[in-house]
């Protein structure tokens, strides 16, 4: 399936028309500062062109190949696996700061997983806003999925622990965990991550659970502070990158590979139930030259 429902031009793109005349030491210099412009990172731009000027002779459709390669080669550093969901039940748990597409990823999720024919549970342990339960219920009627909510300013934990334990009452196929963004302060909030994750892996000590880590691509490089926080507290297992159709700057991707070392597993595309993909490292680095 194509990454975007409209073809965009990838940030590169154009790089190989401009410089066709040129020679690969001028187009390589322009490809350094658009990596770095892309939110790639300065050292890893560095060291992609660098890799580049290596070879000599390289013109055109063949430059475009080696480059993509590299960028293949830069993101698989960090792993290449999908979503690991073997146990029934199985878990996934959704974090990071507000506004990034948490519960909007987790309504997709709900739908696809739906769509398979599995049972869905959603647990709504953002209780730090009556309006986070309300927006996940809505995805959980929309869905037709069930939902384990508690009230406002509720203890997080309990809703995980009543979540586990329906799970393997009821024969549930996948839980999808939301969590708050924000907190009274952040010590509490990677606390609470921390706890959380804790109750699974006591409730349903072989259930396979994936950490995911919602970043939104617009905030670029800003986001990858952040980014680091959350992958030490509650032990991220994957990235979902969402907002890419809203930025020319998918070169995030390759920072993050770069700096966390865990692999982008899903990208949001869009605000549409269905506007979530599986992340594919070769098709991502073709987009951003073609
Ligand atoms: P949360 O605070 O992390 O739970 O974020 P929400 O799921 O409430 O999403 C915040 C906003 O981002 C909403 O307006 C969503 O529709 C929007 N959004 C989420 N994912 C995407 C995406 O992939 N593309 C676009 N364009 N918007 C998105
Ligand atoms: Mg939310």
């Amino acid at each position: 399936m194509a990454l975007f429902k409209e073809k965009k031009k990838g940030f590169l793109a154009t790089l190989f028309s401009t410089f066709a005349d040129e020679s690969d030491t001028e187009l390589l210099d322009e490809l350094e500062e658009r990596l770095v412009m892309a939110d790639a990172g300065a050292e890893l731009a560095e060291r992609v062109t660098n890799e580049l000027r290596g070879y000599s002779g390289l013109w055109g459709d063949k430059m475009k190949k080696a480059l993509v390669d590299e960028l293949v080669k830069e993101m698989e550093k960090a792993g290449t696996e999908g979503l690991r969901l073997n146990t029934k039940p199985s878990v996934i748990v959704m974090v990071g700061v507000n506004g990034v597409g948490k519960t909007t990823t987790i309504g997709k999720l709900a739908a696809y997983f739906k769509g398979q024919g599995k049972k869905v549970l959603l647990a709504a342990a953002d209780t730090f806003r009556a309006a986070a339960s309300e927006q996940l219920a809505i995805w959980a009627e929309r869905t037709g999925v069930e939902i384990i909510k508690h009230g406002e300013g509720g203890d997080p934990g309990a809703v995980v622990f009543d979540s586990c334990n329906a799970a393997k009452a009821r024969g549930t196929d996948v839980i999808i965990v939301d969590t708050a963004g924000r907190l009274h302060n952040k010590q509490n909030l990677m606390n609470e991550l921390t706890k959380i994750t804790r109750i699974i892996h006591r409730e349903l000590p072989d259930a396979d659970c994936e950490v995911l880590l919602v970043l939104d691509a617009t905030t670029g490089q800003n986001g990858l502070l952040q980014a680091e926080q959350f992958a030490k507290a509650a032990g991220v297992t994957g990235i979902v990158l969402t907002k890419l159709d809203g930025t020319a700057k998918g070169g995030v991707v390759f920072a993050i590979a770069d700096r966390l070392g865990v692999p982008v597993k899903l990208v949001g595309v869009g605000e549409g139930v269905d506007d979530l993909r599986p992340f594919n490292a070769r098709e991502f680095a073709e987009a951003m030259v073609e």
